[in-house]
């Protein structure tokens, strides 16, 4: 079939015809912002998720500063992991909250609750624990600590939607949780995200803050589905194999940095003092109808993707020199990606190309070394190397099994095994 020899795309975006279509007769109907199916979809996650309710935001990040500006006084700190997208440390000083960063462990690449211990003092505000790469935080000891300072716990649980940890959703067991709904998680609306909290004055203060602000414009959800589109076009195996791949294969071992850029995505690193005005906006009832059409099948996803997560962990756990994802067993994660680790990441991401593989770096930044927030500087030498280690082995649940054999077989041969 693939005479080309070349593989299936590092990623894919969870989209179908609707993202598309929809955007456009929603348009053409005049239905856009109309209908209750914002409310809709509150309701249904709240049911699915097991708490009283749930309330949509224009984008996670927005979320973050939303509860953080209800939850926190001015200048108190906020404790949270230097590994994550660096906007959310903008929200977090846009609510005139300190980042206080705190170092993660190696495995899992989220906080680190003996770190958290240690910087827990009177003037801490907050405690954003992230479930990074579908992996949960050790979110029970973490939340003690909490309970034990009379802290507020958030959960970013942006990469983490459906996963669980003893038998519960992630995002459901601190105070809050927040949820993407962006254009590259596993419910994709191109853009939104979801919070959830045990107390629901907060909510409604939310929902009180939002009922001032419009919808999302049009235009700026129809500048990502294009994105999406390219996106959608260029992974399309027709057009990866023959094209695409060959084009960012040759970028990327030649280190031809314009090529490289166009497939990161954490490239926004700058400290921002004002809100951007395109944030502060409402979810619209035709995100909400995109969202609701793709939430039954999210516990299907994450079974598939938990079994190419187990083929991986299989077939690579006797490499003593990769360091994997923990696993808990009263625990589901989601495993958007199989996230490991190894110390010479640019080593094995040339060999992975060279033997006609397309797998990435994660490209997050260990946001505590930024220039842009210096101010914050702390010293976190887990997430400084873990920054530089993390390679994504590709899970989406349309990536073959097959692919995945060649995966592990190209990664053993690196290692001689
Ligand atoms: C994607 C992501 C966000 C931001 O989500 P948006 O909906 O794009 O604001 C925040 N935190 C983590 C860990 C993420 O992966």
């Amino acid at each position: 079939m693939n005479i080309f020899g070349a593989p299936h795309p590092r990623s894919r975006i969870y989209t179908k015809p609707k993202s598309y279509w929809s955007f456009w007769s929603d348009l053409l109907l005049g239905r856009f912002n109309k209908g209750n199916d914002v409310q809709k979809f509150e309701r249904a996650l709240a049911e699915k998720f097991g708490v009283p309710e749930a309330v949509c935001v224009s984008m996670t990040r927005v979320g973050i500063y939303l509860v953080l500006k209800n939850l926190i006084k001015p200048g108190q700190n906020v404790i949270m992991s230097p590994y994550t997208v660096a906007d959310v440390v903008n929200m977090v000083v846009l609510a005139s909250g300190v980042p206080v960063f705190t170092d993660i462990e190696q495995r899992s690449c989220n906080l680190n609750p003996a770190e958290v211990a240690k910087l827990i003092d009177k003037n801490t505000g907050a405690v954003i624990a992230t479930h990074l790469h579908g992996v949960g935080a050790r979110i029970y000891e973490i939340l003690a600590l909490c309970r034990q300072h009379n802290i507020p716990l958030i959960e970013d649980a942006a990469q983490s939607f459906g996963g669980k940890a003893k038998g519960k959703r992630l995002g459901t067991i601190g105070d809050v949780g927040i949820y993407s709904l962006g254009m590259y998680k596993n419910i994709n609306s191109w853009y939104g995200g979801a919070v959830v909290a045990k107390d629901s004055a907060l909510l409604n203060k939310l929902r009180a803050e939002l009922a001032q602000y419009d919808f999302q414009s049009p235009i700026f959800i129809l500048k990502k589905m294009l994105k999406g589109l390219a996106t959608d076009l260029l992974t399309y195996p027709l057009i990866f194999q023959p094209l695409t791949y060959w084009l960012f294969r040759y970028g990327f071992l030649h280190d031809i940095g314009w090529i490289n850029r166009q497939v990161e995505i954490e490239l926004d690193l700058e400290l921002k003092k004002e809100m951007p005005a395109n944030y502060l906006r409402r979810y619209t009832p035709f995100q909400a109808r995109l969202a609701l059409s793709q939430l039954n099948q999210i516990d299907a996803d994450i079974e598939l993707r938990a079994k190419k997560a187990a083929l991986y962990r299989k077939e690579l756990s006797g490499i003593s020199e990769l360091v994997l994802p923990p696993e808990e067993n009263d625990s589901k994660y989601i495993y958007p990606v199989f996230a490991v680790q190894y110390q010479d990441r640019k080593k094995l991401l040339k060999w992975l190309m060279r033997q006609k593989r397309d797998v990435t770096a994660q490209h997050l930044k260990n946001c505590a070394d930024l220039e842009s927030f210096s101010a914050f500087y702390r010293d976190c030498p887990v997430a400084r190397k873990t920054a530089n280690e993390v390679i994504l082995l590709p899970t989406y649940t349309r990536y073959p099994d097959s692919e995945i054999k060649k995966n592990i077989e190209v990664i053993r041969a690196f290692f001689g095994r």
